[in-house]
Formats: structure tokens, C-alpha cells, sequence
């Protein structure tokens, strides 16, 4: 690690892998620390990415591939289960990835194409000059070094602390943190080609429970529900043993992990003096879905686009990093983030019936194709009223 270079990216998962790569590749020099000892582990992720999404970024490899979905179904509260046929599923199908061996292909390639790595090197607080955003203090194996750089890129994912240490608010209400926790399961009878999503109250309070396909008899089994729904008793973990003694009696875990999911708003701002926040970090997750890995490769990859740029000028201002926050709020990305976010906070307040409502109206529907554009506007058709509950959003897109 040198103690300059033109970017510094903090957190080794697909935002900060992205953003290394696309520096280097774009002339700059760059360094990605990564506080863990090992990139990719542990994993907490299910680990489901849709088929166009990955594509836009690498070729799938077998290597990190551990299944292919074709189909996708959704379980009301009533147990009605609703199919959706690959052909219809859309972006909902695609890969069940290994994330162990996928986080440390990316991290290769960034390596591979020019971007020092740092393990075992922890960002532990930022160089600030006259509200500038200078570089950061990395400590590594019991030593502290100053790292200088013309802008930094904090990708250090949900749990950030990074941004927060610069001055900018990243507090996330407990209701809009899913508390999550997942097994992977091994010897249990599933669809191995299926995701399943279950929805309801009693099932996943606020949040869904899925099974995620990684074998022929094996699969991530996890549930999200809101932080607020969660307490003694009740608790993601006590959700997720009742679903799995009741459905896989005789499975067998054989790994556990538990973490937190944004479901929020991105931040206000994503930007800083010196300073880009991408992925995780940035609160871009998917407000509707919990899924981070394709919008964590997207702002990490628009980051040090942005940043290559901005220096090129010699002006790494907020004011000049701005491009970085406008851009990927008026993307499809961006766009998703603000309309799932609306059908959510929709859908949370929905009592059981009204859910199995909804699913039971839309296995009539005979959809050309399920994106949730066009699910809403299908659920709108046929059930107008809809149209006054979702008020503004609907208006929008109906
Ligand atoms: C239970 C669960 C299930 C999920 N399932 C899915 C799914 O199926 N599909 C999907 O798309 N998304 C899913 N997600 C979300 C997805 O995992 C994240 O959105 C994605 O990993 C975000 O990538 P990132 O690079 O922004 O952050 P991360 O992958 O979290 O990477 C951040 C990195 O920064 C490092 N770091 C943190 N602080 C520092 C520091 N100070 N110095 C140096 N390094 C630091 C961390 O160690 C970490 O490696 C799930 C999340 C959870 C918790």
C-alpha cells in the first residue's frame, strides 16, 4: 500500500470491487482496503441476482454459479401458491450465486487490472482538511498508516461508518432495517430450478421469507422482517425455526448468518468534498426486495467513473462529484428505488387477507411479462380502488 494514490475505496464486496476496477481501468491509480482477512467471507447474502443484472457485469462462470432458476413462486398467507414460468419471471429469475467465490472474482479482476488490495487493513477514520475529504487512516496488523487520495469511495456496506464519520447522517429507522438471518439447508426436497417467496404476518412480519435454491437438495432458507416486529420471542430467528420444523423437518443446517437490510430511502446525499458513497453504504438497496448486489456493482462502477472524471478536471468538489448523485437517481436503478420503495411501504401495511387478495387476482392475470411495473399496473386494472390506496405512485403509471 503506498501512501498516495488518486482514489481510495473502502470495503471489498461489489461496490468497492467495481469501483477499483473501473479506476484502474480508467487510468487511475487506486487501492481497495477491505477490513475482513479474506475477501467474500462471511457471506450474508441469499445470494439471488436476476439474469440481465449479472450479465451487465460479468459472464457466469461455474465457478460462482450455484444454480440456475428458471421459475419463481409466491406463497400468500392462505398458502395459495402462485407460479411464475421463467418466460414470465423476468429480472425475479436467474442465479443463485456463491458469493465466497464470486466477491473474490471481482476483487481478482480489480487486482488483475492494476488496483492495489489491502486485506486485513481497516479504514479507521478519515483525513478531513477544511471539510475536505482527504484520505483515510488504515490500520493493518497493529500498524496505522496515512493513505492520501483525490477522492475516496466508501463502499463499506450497510454497517457504515465512514460517511458518518465525514458529517453525513446515514441513521436508518429501526422499522427500515429487516433484521434478517438465514440457513443454508442441505438434504430437504425443493424445486432446485424455484425460488419461493413467502408473505404474511405470521410467516415473516413486513418482510418475506424465501427459499433459494443452491443444490439439488440444498438451499438458502432466510427471512427479513422489520426491526420494529422483532423482540423477545419473536425474533427473525424464532420466525425462521418454526418455518423450517414445520416445511423441512428433517433438514439439516448447515450454516447460519444474521444481518441487517436497509430498506429505506438512499440517503439524501451521496456525495461529499472528496468523498463518493456507493452500494450498501449509500443505502441503495432495493427497498421491495432487500437486493443490494447488482446496485452496489452499479454505483461502484458510476462512482469512479464520476471520480476519473472529476479529477481529469482537477475539481473534486461536491459541487463537481454531484454528477455521481444525480446520475444514478435518474437511472432505471434509481427509478426502482424510489417506486419500490412506495409499493412497499403499500404493501407493510397490508393486513393478511388484503395480501392473499392481491396474489389470488394476480395468478388471473394473464401478464406478457412480470416486472412489478407491469404487476402494478395489471392489480390497478382490475382492481381500481387500488388505484386511491397507492395514490400518487399508481397515478404515475397507471
Ligand atoms: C441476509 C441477507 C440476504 C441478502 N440477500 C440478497 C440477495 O439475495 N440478492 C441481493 O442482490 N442482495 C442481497 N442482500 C444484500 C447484499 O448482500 C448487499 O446489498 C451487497 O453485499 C452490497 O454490496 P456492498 O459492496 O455495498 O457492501 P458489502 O458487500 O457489505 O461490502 C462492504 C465491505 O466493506 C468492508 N468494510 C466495512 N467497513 C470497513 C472499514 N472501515 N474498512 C475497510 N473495510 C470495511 C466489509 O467488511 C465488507 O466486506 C442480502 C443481505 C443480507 C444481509
Amino acid at each position: 500500500m503506498k501512501n498516495k494514490y488518486d482514489v481510495l475505496v473502502i470495503g471489498g464486496g461489489p461496490a468497492g470491487a467495481l469501483a477499483a476496477k473501473t479506476a484502474v481501468e480508467e487510468g487511475l491509480s487506486a487501492c481497495l482496503v477491505e477490513k475482513r482477512p479474506a475477501i467474500g467471507a462471511p457471506v450474508r447474502c441469499a445470494e439471488g441476482i436476476g439474469k440481465e443484472a449479472l450479465h451487465e457485469f460479468a459472464e457466469p462462470d461455474p465457478r460462482w454459479i450455484s444454480a440456475v432458476m428458471t421459475g419463481a413462486s409466491i406463497v400468500a398467507p392462505d398458502g395459495f401458491s402462485m407460479k411464475l414460468e421463467s418466460h414470465l419471471a423476468g429480472n425475479k429469475v436467474g442465479y443463485i450465486l456463491d458469493r465466497k467465490f464470486f466477491d473474490r472474482e471481482l476483487v481478482w479482476k480489480a487486482a488483475e487490472a492494476g488496483a492495489d488490495i489491502a486485506i486485513k487493513s481497516r479504514a479507521s477514520s478519515p483525513i478531513i482538511e477544511k471539510g475536505h475529504v482527504k484520505g483515510a487512516k488504515i490500520e493493518s496488523c497493529g500498524s496505522v498508516k496515512n493513505v492520501t487520495a483525490d477522492v475516496v469511495i466508501a463502499a463499506d456496506g450497510v454497517e457504515s461508518k465512514f460517511s458518518r464519520w465525514c458529517g453525513i447522517d446515514t441513521t436508518v429507522p429501526v422499522r427500515e432495517i429487516m433484521s434478517s438471518v438465514q440457513y443454508v439447508m442441505a438434504d430437504i426436497d425443493i424445486d432446485p430450478h424455484s425460488t419461493v417467496f413467502y408473505l404474511g404476518n405470521e410467516v415473516a412480519p413486513e418482510g418475506y421469507l424465501w427459499i433459494f435454491p443452491k443444490g439439488e437438495r440444498s438451499a438458502n432458507v432466510g427471512i427479513g422482517i422489520s426491526g420494529k416486529k422483532s423482540g423477545e420471542g419473536h425474533r427473525a430467528k424464532d420466525y425462521l425455526d418454526r418455518f423450517v420444523k414445520k416445511t423441512f423437518p428433517r433438514g439439516k443446517p448447515i450454516e447460519y448468518i444474521a444481518g441487517g437490510v436497509s430498506v429505506c430511502r438512499p440517503l439524501d446525499c451521496t456525495v461529499s468534498d472528496g468523498l463518493i458513497i456507493a452500494g450498501d453504504a449509500a443505502r441503495v438497496v432495493d427497498p421491495l426486495t432487500g437486493g443490494g448486489i447488482y446496485n452496489g456493482m452499479y454505483t461502484g462502477r458510476l462512482a469512479a467513473k464520476v471520480a476519473t472524471e472529476c479529477i481529469g478536471k482537477g475539481d473534486v468538489s461536491k459541487n463537481a462529484l454531484m454528477v455521481y448523485d444525480t446520475t444514478w437517481r435518474a437511472s432505471k436503478m434509481g427509478k426502482a428505488i424510489e417506486r419500490n420503495y412506495h409499493i412497499k411501504e403499500y404493501l407493510i401495511k397490508q393486513p393478511d387477507s388484503k395480501l392473499n387478495e392481491i396474489i389470488h387476482s394476480v395468478s388471473k392475470i394473464n401478464l406478457k411479462e412480470f416486472t412489478t411495473l407491469s404487476l402494478i399496473k395489471e392489480i390497478i386494472s382490475i382492481n381500481p380502488k387500488l388505484m386511491l390506496e397507492l395514490g400518487a405512485l399508481a397515478a404515475s403509471i397507471s
